[in-house]
C-alpha cells in the first residue's frame, strides 16, 4: 500500500491528484479533502483503481464522514470539526473494574478514555456529550464514582492542544535506567511489591551493588496465562513455510533500532583464525528470536552467544553491560564481554560488531528452546574454536546434551 501511495504522488501521471488536500492513510483506510467537482472525483477514483497491484478502492464522499474512530464534518465556513465515532453495533467492552489486572492499569482506563474523548472532540459540547456516555459505560462496568470523576477532571483540566501532540519521552542515560523486576501478574502482586521495597536496602548495603542499583526497583507485570492460552491450539500454520522460503539467507539489520549501531549486514563468518568459512543458512534480522550470534571485538576475538529473545534486545544488554563496566572496580563480578572490554578497549563498545549466524525453530510440537539453543551454541563454539584463549567464550557446556 505504501509503495502504491508513493508511486501515485511521485509519478505525476494523474492530474486530478492536484485537487487532493490533506491525504491521510491508516493501513488501508484513506481520507482526503477534495477540492474539485464530483465528475473529477469519479474520474480520479477510476484512475486510482486502474493499477497492477490489484488494489481496489471503494469510496464515500460528503461533508459528514466517519473515518476510523472519528466523525468528521466540514462546516459551512470551511472549518473541519471532529467527534468520537462508535459503531452503532459496538458493545460496552471496557475492562470490568473487578478484572484481575494491576490496580494501576484499572485506574488508568477512565483517564485514558476521557483524554481520548477530549483529544478527538473538537467542540466542547461534543466532548460533554461523549463524557456523559462514558460515565454511563464506566458505571455499568463497576467503576466507582471517584475513579470516573478523576478521569473526567484530568481531561477537562488538560488543554486539548497539548493532547494533539504526543508527549516527548524522557531519555534515561544508561546509569539512570531503573532496575526492573519483571514477573507474571497475580493476586499477590502488591504484597510482592511491598516485600521487595522493604528489603531492597539489604542489596544497597553491599558496597559493590550500591553503585549500580537505584533507590528502588521498578515492578513490571507480564500478563499471566489466560483461558485462551490454556486451550488447545491447531498445529497447522499456513503462513510459516511459504513466507520464509522467499526471504534471502544472511543477516540483515533493520537500520532503525539502537542495536543496529553494532550490527552488520553479513552473509558468512569464519572460525577463530580465519581458516574456515561458513555461510549463514537462515534469514535473520535484529528482531529474530532464538538466535545464535557472533560477536567480534576490535582485536578480532570472537564470542558466540545465544538468545531466546529478539537479538536486538540482547545486543543492547551487551552494550549497556560494557558501558557500565567502567564504573565497576571489582572485575570478578563482570561477565565475559564487559571484562574483556574493560581490560583491552577502555569500556568503549563502539568497535564491537555482532550478527546472527544461526537460528533454532522448534517444530509444531514445541520443545525447550533454551536447551536446543544451548546445544547449538556449544556446537558453534567447538566448530569455530572460540574458547579462551583463542576466543572469548569461557566454557563449553555439555549440560545441554544430557
Ligand atoms: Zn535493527
Ligand atoms: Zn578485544
Amino acid at each position: 500500500m505504501g509503495a502504491w501511495e508513493r508511486s501515485i504522488f511521485q509519478d505525476g501521471t494523474i492530474p486530478e491528484m492536484d485537487k487532493v488536500q490533506g491525504w491521510m492513510r491508516y493501513i488501508d483506510d484513506i481520507w482526503f479533502v477534495w477540492e474539485g467537482t464530483m465528475d473529477e472525483l469519479h474520474r480520479l477514483m477510476n484512475k486510482l483503481n486502474d493499477n497492477s497491484l490489484n488494489i481496489h478502492l471503494t469510496y464515500k464522499c460528503g461533508r459528514k464522514l466517519d473515518f476510523l474512530d472519528l466523525k468528521i464534518e466540514v462546516l459551512d465556513d470551511g472549518t473541519i470539526t471532529t467527534d468520537l465515532y462508535r459503531k452503532p453495533t459496538s458493545t460496552n467492552s471496557l475492562l470490568h473494574y473487578s478484572s484481575s489486572h494491576p490496580a494501576s492499569t484499572i485506574r488508568g482506563i477512565p483517564i485514558g478514555q476521557f483524554l481520548r474523548a477530549r483529544r478527538i472532540c473538537s467542540q466542547q459540547e461534543a466532548f460533554e456529550e461523549q463524557a456523559v456516555d462514558l460515565v454511563c459505560r464506566f458505571s455499568n462496568r463497576g467503576y466507582s464514582k471517584k475513579s470516573i470523576r478523576r478521569g473526567y477532571k484530568r481531561a477537562i483540566n488538560t488543554p486539548r492542544a497539548k493532547l494533539l501532540h504526543p508527549p516527548i519521552k524522557k531519555c534515561h542515560s544508561n546509569m539512570e535506567e531503573p532496575v526492573r523486576f519483571i514477573s507474571n501478574f497475580n493476586n499477590q502482586w502488591n504484597e510482592l511489591r511491598k516485600i521487595l521495597n522493604k528489603h531492597w536496602n539489604i542489596l544497597k548495603s553491599d558496597p559493590i551493588l550500591r553503585k549500580v542499583i537505584p533507590t528502588s526497583p521498578q515492578m513490571v507485570a507480564k500478563r499471566s496465562q489466560n483461558i485462551k492460552d490454556l486451550l488447545v491450539h491447531s498445529h497447522y500454520d499456513s503462513s510459516r513455510n511459504i513466507k520464509k522460503r522467499a526471504l534471502p539467507d544472511g543477516f540483515f539489520p533493520c537500520g532503525f533500532c539502537k542495536a543496529c549501531l553494532n550490527l552488520r549486514r553479513t552473509f558468512s563468518f569464519s572460525n577463530w583464525n580465519g581458516s574456515k568459512n561458513y555461510e549463514i543458512r537462515k534469514h535473520l534480522t535484529c528482531a529474530s528470536r532464538g538466535v545464535i550470534y557472533y560477536a567480534k571485538c576490535p582485536c578480532e576475538m570472537i564470542y558466540i552467544g545465544l538468545t531466546t529473545r529478539e537479538l536486538k534486545i540482547r545486543v543492547r544488554e551487551h552494550i549497556r553491560d560494557i558501558e557500565k563496566a567502567a564504573t565497576i572496580e571489582d572485575i570478578s563480578i563482570l561477565k565475559t564481554l564487559p571484562r574483556h572490554f574493560k581490560a583491552h578497549h577502555k569500556c568503549n563498545p563502539r568497535g564491537l560488531i555482532i550478527w546472527g549466524i544461526d537460528q533454532v525453530e522448534l517444530g509444531i510440537r514445541g520443545g525447550d528452546l533454551g536447551q536446543v539453543l544451548a546445544q547449538y551454541e556449544s556446537r558453534w563454539i567447538f566448530r569455530l574454536g572460540t574458547l579462551t584463549p583463542q576466543g572469548l567464550n569461557e566454557n563449553l557446556g555439555f549440560n545441554a546434551f544430557l
